[in-house]
C-alpha cells in the first residue's frame, strides 16, 4: 500500500508547522457525523414532545367540547325560562291594563274616543252649580298671582344640576323669593315640612277629592301643617330656593292616583275654558267623574228638599 498521507508544512518566524491532511479529513468527518447524529436525536426528541403536546391539546379540546355542550344545554334552558318569564310579563301587562281600565287610567284609544264622545254630550248639560263644584274640588288655575316664566315643563328633560335625563314630574314657575303660594283646590294637607325631602326642599302635599293631589316644592316657609283642611286660593306657604334648585322657583305637581300628570292644562283651566281640560287631559275618565258629581249634587238637593 502506498502511503497516501499528505503533509502541509507552514513556515514562519516562529518555526515550521506540520498539518497531516489525512488526519484533518478524518477529524472533520467525525465532527460532521456527530452533528448529523445530534440533529437526528434533536428531531426525534422534538417530534416526541410535539406528539405529547398534540395529545394534550386533544384532551383539552374534548373537555372544551363537553363544556360547550353543557353550556349549550344551560343556554337552552335559560332561553326557555326567559320565554316563560316574558309570557308571564305579558300576562301581568294585560292585567295592569285591566286594572288601569278599572281605576280610570286608560291608554286605550277606543276607550278614550268613546269617553270623549260621552263626555261631550254630558258637558253640554253641566249646570253652573256643577261647574262651580268641579272648580272648587279639582285642582285648577295658577298656584300664585305672578310668576316670571315657566322655566321647565313636564316630561323628560336633562336635569340642570345632575346632567342626566330624567322625567320632570311637574312644572317649574320661576318666581321671586317669598311669593305667596295658594292651594289650587279644596283639600287636606297630607304633608308639610321644610328640609331636604328628597330634593323637593320645603314641601307641601295636598290631597284633593276624586284621586287628585298637588305638590308645592322648594318653598321658603310654610303656613299650613299636616292634617289641616285648606280652601282653594288659601295661602299655604311662600316660594323659595330650597332642595335641588338653581334659583327661586315653585315646582308644582298635579297627581292623579299618585301618578304625576301634566299640570299645564290644569293651571290654564278656568270657568271660561271649562271644557278644554276634558279634551286635553285624556288620562282621566272625565265622563264617569262628571256622572258621579252629577249624582252627588242631585242627591244633596234631594236631601235638602226633605
Ligand atoms: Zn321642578
Amino acid at each position: 500500500m502506498k502511503d497516501k498521507r499528505l503533509v502541509i508544512m507552514v513556515t514562519d518566524s516562529h518555526g515550521t508547522f506540520h498539518f497531516n491532511v489525512n488526519m484533518l479529513f478524518k477529524q472533520i468527518s467525525l465532527y460532521i457525523l456527530i452533528m448529523i447524529v445530534a440533529v437526528i436525536v434533536f428531531i426525534v426528541f422534538s417530534i416526541g414532545i410535539m406528539q405529547s403536546e398534540i395529545s394534550a391539546i386533544d384532551t383539552k379540546k374534548d373537555i372544551l367540547e363537553q363544556e360547550f355542550k353543557k353550556t349549550l344545554k344551560i343556554n337552552n334552558f335559560l332561553t326557555s325560562e326567559i320565554n316563560q318569564r316574558l309570557s308571564e310579563i305579558n300576562i301581568a301587562g294585560d292585567k295592569i291594563d285591566d286594572l288601569e281600565d278599572i281605576i280610570g287610567v286608560s291608554k286605550d284609544e277606543n276607550a278614550i274616543m268613546q269617553n270623549n264622545l260621552l263626555s261631550r254630550i254630558d258637558i253640554a248639560n253641566i249646570t253652573g252649580a256643577q261647574k262651580a263644584f268641579i272648580m272648587k274640588f279639582i285642582p285648577n288655575g295658577y298656584p300664585m298671582d305672578r310668576f316670571l316664566r315657566i322655566s321647565a315643563g313636564f316630561g323628560t328633560r336633562i336635569h340642570p344640576i345632575l346632567h342626566i335625563a330624567h322625567k320632570h314630574t311637574g312644572i317649574d314657575f320661576s318666581v321671586r323669593l317669598n311669593t305667596p303660594i295658594y292651594a289650587t283646590a279644596d283639600g287636606v294637607v297630607d304633608y308639610a315640612a321644610m328640609g331636604w325631602n328628597g330634593g323637593y326642599g320645603g314641601l307641601i302635599k295636598i290631597t284633593h277629592s276624586f284621586g287628585f293631589k298637588t305638590y308645592y316644592a322648594h318653598l321658603n316657609s310654610l303656613v299650613v301643617s299636616s292634617g289641616q283642611f285648606v280652601k282653594k286660593g288659601q295661602i299655604i306657604g311662600y316660594s323659595g330656593n330650597t332642595g335641588v334648585s338653581t334659583g327661586p322657583h315653585l315646582h308644582y305637581e298635579v297627581r292623579f292616583l299618585n301618578n304625576p300628570i301634566n299640570p299645564y292644562d290644569f293651571v290654564k283651566w278656568n270657568m271660561k275654558n271649562f271644557n278644554l281640560i276634558f279634551e286635553k287631559e285624556r288620562m282621566i275618565q272625565w265622563q264617569s267623574l262628571l256622572a258621579l258629581i252629577n249624582n252627588l249634587m242631585l242627591h244633596s238637593r234631594e236631601v235638602q228638599q226633605q
